[in-house]
């Protein structure tokens, strides 16, 4: 990673030559496991160490975390290599013991910033805290509550806050363990443009095979850093086995990834893309004078509906459209995710212009 990186706010303090980066196992195991992993990390692009101590399972039996005795783990890495330390912490007793064992970076989970009571646990037990506090967004995909979480601990004092982008849970299998929903990120962006924003690959793909492209997609929206579950031997690890990599291989990441800069600001750059932009204008301005069209043409089949005392909704004739424009969709280079998005947007307005004719 090169290339000099603009920082939001207290990043800049790390005078980092390259973006921002936590790195470490899942969950802390043994002594041993996070001291070697630890002294593979120190010397890298990484600045913070992450273990998890306490680690919420979504069902019970599974490796629920060492507790305090990590700590003195953690405590000790820091010691011998520099490292600074981060864990995630859940309540009030989390912070308390992380707090007496210095730990510098407390995250707050994702099952934990879906809790407007547990988050306000967490910002009077962190009240006026120096350290590093980031908010995982929760595991819905809702913006507010995230936002709200930021603002509880913001309201307690804490200046050094940050959120992790750590994606959304769904019911459908997709080939992301927690789909991105990138633009959710892209809005809490343009509403706190100085809030640090870090991208959590690994929970977001569940796979070791996709961390570079997320995290390449990440960076290349103005991302401030990254936090990725590293392992010695990630397919023997306690907990997210399939998403650890390697050292070596996070080593490799940092190669390959390219950080942009926000903006240049050469005649060339600013010529070509003032071109291409009065391009994109026209476009989209023709994109709503067909959609508005569209309307048009429902507003009337919405008459002849009314008329003839026939449903809005026809599902049959909805799902041949569909599939239709999946394949127009594909010809022209377009994503079957992205083409199912917008005609079922289209569909949604065109139903409701029906219905405003029906029920007149
Ligand atoms: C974790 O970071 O190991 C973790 C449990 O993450 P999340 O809260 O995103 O599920
Ligand atoms: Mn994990």
């Amino acid at each position: 990673m090169e290339n000099k990186k603009e920082m939001r706010t207290w990043l800049n303090d790390f005078n980092l030559t390259h973006p921002f980066v936590i790195a470490g196992p899942c969950s802390a195991e043994t002594e041993e496991q996070v001291l070697k992993i630890a002294h593979e990390l120190k010397d890298s692009d990484v600045s913070v160490f992450r273990a998890g101590i306490w680690k919420p399972r979504t069902r019970p039996g599974g490796f629920e975390g060492v507790g305090e005795i990590g700590l003195k783990w953690l405590k000790k890495a820091k010691e011998e290599t520099g490292l600074l330390m981060g864990t995630e912490v859940a309540n009030a007793a989390h912070v308390k013991l992380a707090l007496e064992y210095d730990i510098d970076v407390l995250w707050v989970g994702a099952r934990t910033t879906v809790n407007p009571f547990a988050m306000q646990e967490l910002a009077d037990a962190l009240q006026g805290t120096k350290k590093i506090v980031l908010v995982k967004n929760p595991v819905n995909p809702d913006l507010s509550l995230w936002l709200g979480g930021v603002e509880r601990l913001y309201n307690a004092g804490i200046e050094k806050l940050g959120v992790i982008h750590r994606g959304f849970s769904t019911y459908e299998k997709t080939k992301y363990r927690n789909i991105p929903e990138w633009q959710i990120a892209i809005e809490l962006q343009n509403r706190f443009p100085d809030l640090p924003l870090l991208i959590d690959p690994s929970h977001i793909t569940g796979d070791r095979d996709m961390i570079l492209e997320v995290t390449q997609e990440a960076l290349d929206l103005n991302y401030d850093g990254m936090i990725i579950e590293t392992h010695y031997d990630p397919d023997n690890a306690w907990s997210d086995a399939a998403q650890q990599v390697t050292p070596t291989a996070l080593k490799q990441i940092f190669v390959d990834l390219k950080v942009r800069k926000v903006n240049d600001a050469s005649d060339e750059f600013t010529q070509k893309m003032a071109k291409l932009r009065a391009n994109i204008d026209v476009l989209d301005a023709n994109l709503l004078e067909l959609l508005g069209k569209r309307m048009k043409v429902a507003d009337e089949i919405g008459q002849v509906k009314k008329d003839a005392n026939v449903a809005v909704l026809q599902n049959k004739r909805w799902n041949e459209i569909l599939g239709k424009m999946i394949l127009e969709g594909e010809k022209k280079g377009l994503t079957e995710e992205f083409v199912l998005k917008m005609f079922k947007a289209i569909h949604q307005e065109s139903i409701g212009h029906q219905d405003k004719v029906l029920n007149a």
